[in-house]
């Protein structure tokens, strides 16, 4: 006989973590580099400095780098779309 509660799902109460979709607006971009800079696994600029994607799925390992990217993001070039 078992004395612990040992109810099935009461432990480890997070929810599993999500990827999220980028959405970038290249025109609003001034090629400043913060998305990259702080976040090198997600956002890639072009040759001359500016993002070069549009949308992006992102991995849930990566998705709280690319929300800071997106923080640090000067112009608003960059949207997170949570799932
Ligand atoms: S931080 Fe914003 S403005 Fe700077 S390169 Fe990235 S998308 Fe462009």
């Amino acid at each position: 006989m078992s004395t612990l509660d040992e109810t099935p799902g009461a432990s480890g109460t997070q929810a599993p973590a999500k990827g999220v979709r980028v959405k970038t607006h290249p025109a609003l971009c001034n090629g400043m580099g913060n998305c990259h800079r702080f976040a090198p696994d997600v956002y890639h600029l072009d040759e001359d400095g500016y993002i070069g994607l549009h949308l992006l799925d992102v991995p849930p390992e990566l998705a709280d780098q690319a929300r800071l990217g997106a923080k640090v993001c000067p112009e608003g070039a960059i949207t997170i779309i949570e799932y």
